[in-house]
């Protein structure tokens, strides 16, 4: 009996030494990754700082932009303008009665583009962006394509809430920390904005 506790007991010992090797070579082979990596870091010290800059710029103050406040300037995007024809919505008055703040409606050159290309099926959105009330903001870049135009204005400057109903253009929206999205839920506008405590 004794010599079958006996051999227990080794076998055991051998499974552990042989777990613990295992452990041990995978740890070392993580060490020797992690140097790797931070030798690359060091390498290139440049491009880590500058997506420092852009991921916490200074107006965030922890979860909230600071440079968001009354009155709300609102990047609108094509879709948005024909849902809200669509919705029957009056797209200043809804803004406003969304946020409780003054609002103002911004269109960039090329969503105008955008809407003029549509024809006249959309000549109703084309008067809507037309109104006094909204802000025309001049493009600079080549092409009429308004999605990229819009993430990098938001981008740049902080200062702005963007209106879609585009999923595609909410999610790259939503990675890009402090910009709130407005969009159109049950027949009104809803937002994403959080409120800085006074
Ligand atoms: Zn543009």
């Amino acid at each position: 009996v004794t010599m079958l506790y006996y051999n227990v007991i080794v076998v055991l010992l051998r499974r552990f030494i042989s777990v613990y090797k295992l452990t041990f070579y995978d740890y070392s082979q993580k060490e020797q990754d992690r140097a790797k990596t931070q030798k690359k870091k060091k390498e290139d010290p440049s491009v880590i700082k500058e997506k420092e800059v852009a991921k916490y710029p200074s107006c965030m103050f922890f979860q909230y932009n600071t440079q968001l406040g009354p009155p709300y300037y609102i990047l609108v995007d094509t879709n948005f303008i024909n849902f809200s024809i669509k919705a029957k919505l009056d797209v200043v008055q809804s803004m406003m009665d969304c946020l409780y703040a003054k609002c103002v409606p911004c269109i960039t050159d090329c969503v105008m583009a955008e809407l003029e290309k549509l024809g006249m099926k959309f000549r109703v959105a084309l008067r809507i962006a037309k109104d006094p009330r909204f802000d025309r903001l001049p493009c600079s870049h080549k092409g009429t394509y308004a999605d990229d135009c819009l993430v990098q204005r938001v981008m740049q400057h902080k200062c702005y809430i963007v209106a879609t109903v585009d999923r595609d253009l909410k999610r790259r929206i939503r990675k890009i920390p402090g910009v709130p999205i407005m969009y159109i839920s049950n027949h009104r506008y809803s937002s994403s904005i959080r409120y800085v405590s006074p």
